[in-house]
């Protein structure tokens, strides 16, 4: 009997790998294998979903015993692969061995670790998945208050959602902006002063030393010696690609498990994408990256090897106060903003010394105008 392809991790990569692989063989045993629950659901939805009353149970979009019918595969739920061996091809899962014919990483990130202090630090919510999310919300249900610490695209939009929903906002992060790896001031500026007129207190510059309880809620202590009284503390302070079992089985691994544009390892019939890959060198976590890797993964895993190509993807931020979509410049390239516009209606194009356009910004009425610009710009991985 023909070894299985086993694609370890059922969110957005994992899923959608097997969805395209289905588009191109329907013979070859197909088995996904994930620490959640297999539920089928769409992530960035994670942080706009509050103010629209959603709970986690209405952003699952299908659960596994559905993935199962609709994959034609087998989906090993709750249970988490320890070892792989590379050798062998088989992995430790549970106390049992498999064996795979090729394999999928589709591992994800994890939230990176807060330096935190205090009795509280440890009930500061994370939302990196579904059941994450349930528990946030059955957390800021009650909440009047609620800290937010980092500043980020993630940070900003539970930022946005919560006060729509009426709740009483601190946001705090270190940088001088929101958005400070992503857009350029200007924009960080516009995205701070939407966030302010719907009430979120975005306070910047400033980190969060500890949390403690206090009651039933927390006390937080920022840097500069402050106190902010909070029901529910949310930590959106960036995540980590998910590269240890990939160290350990002795793959190469950088900034996260290094693939070529075929999205192979360095080990024979191992592949990765989603967050936790580096792909020729971007680390990229989002979404539309990881549609196109595995477009390509598909026909690859059927016996059509297919390059991945990366386009420009540029990255929307979904912040009702103040809609930003941005492609920021890759890092080290010389070149100036040129402005057009400001606040909620701006244009910002990033041009190199030759005048080619390498990144941009747009904010509000400006959204628009995307495309036009998506289309000037050089792609990230060729065809
Ligand atoms: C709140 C939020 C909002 C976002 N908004 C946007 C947005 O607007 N636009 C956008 O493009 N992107 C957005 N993103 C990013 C985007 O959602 C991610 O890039 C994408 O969902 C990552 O998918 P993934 O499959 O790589 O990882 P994950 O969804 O993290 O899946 C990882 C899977 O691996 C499994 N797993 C990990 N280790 C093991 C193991 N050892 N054994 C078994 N299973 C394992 C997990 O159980 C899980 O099933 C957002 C992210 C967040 C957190």
């Amino acid at each position: 009997m023909t070894t299985p392809v086993v694609i370890i991790g059922t969110g957005l990569a994992g899923y959608t790998t097997a969805r395209e692989l289905r588009k191109h063989d329907r013979e070859t045993p197909l088995v996904l294998i994930t620490s959640d629950d297999g539920r089928s659901y769409s992530k960035p939805q994670l942080s706009t979903g509050y103010r629209k009353g959603k709970t986690a149970d209405a952003l699952a979009m299908a659960d596994a015993a559905a993935m199962e019918t609709a994959l034609d595969a087998r989906i090993l739920t709750g249970s988490t692969v320890e070892t792989i061996d590379v050798e062998r091809r088989t992995l430790g899962v549970s106390g049992e061995s498999l064996t795979y014919g090729r394999l999928v990483l589709a591992l994800g990130a994890a939230p990176v670790p807060l330096p935190l202090d205090g009795d509280g630090a440890d009930r500061a919510y994370r939302v990196n998945d579904l059941q994450q999310y349930a528990d946030f919300r059955r957390a800021a249900d009650p909440a009047q208050r609620v800290l937010i610490v980092g500043g980020g695209l993630v940070g900003c939009e539970f930022a946005n959602d919560l006060a729509d929903a009426g709740k009483a906002v601190v946001q705090v992060f270190p940088e001088a902006q929101p958005l400070a790896r992503l857009a350029p001031e200007r924009a960080g500026a516009a995205l701070k002063q939407a966030l302010g007129e719907i009430g979120v207190e975005v306070r910047t510059g400033l980190t969060v030393e500890r949390v403690d309880t206090d009651g039933d809620g927390y006390r937080a202590r920022l840097s500069d010696g402050t106190r902010v009284q909070a029901d529910v503390v949310l930590v959106a302070a960036g995540l980590a690609p998910r590269t240890r079992l990939a160290t350990a089985a002795g793959l190469e691994v950088d900034r996260g498990i290094v693939v070529d544009r075929y999205l192979r390892t360095s080990a024979e019939g191992v592949y990765a994408l989603g967050d936790c890959a580096q792909v020729e060198g971007h680390v990229f976590q989002y979404v539309p990256p990881l549609t196109a890797a595995a477009r390509a993964l598909g026909p690859t895993l059927a016996g059509e090897e297919t390059a991945v190509v990366y386009p420009a993807m540029p990255v929307m931020v979904k912040t009702s106060c103040c809609q930003v979509v941005c492609w920021p410049p890759a890092p080290g390239t010389s070149g100036e903003w040129h402005y057009d516009g400001e606040a909620s209606a701006l244009r910002g194009e990033f041009r190199d010394a030759d005048g080619r356009l390498r990144g941009f910004v747009l904010t509000g009425k400006r959204m628009r105008e995307r495309m036009e610009l998506t289309e000037r710009l050089p792609p990230v991985i060729a065809g």
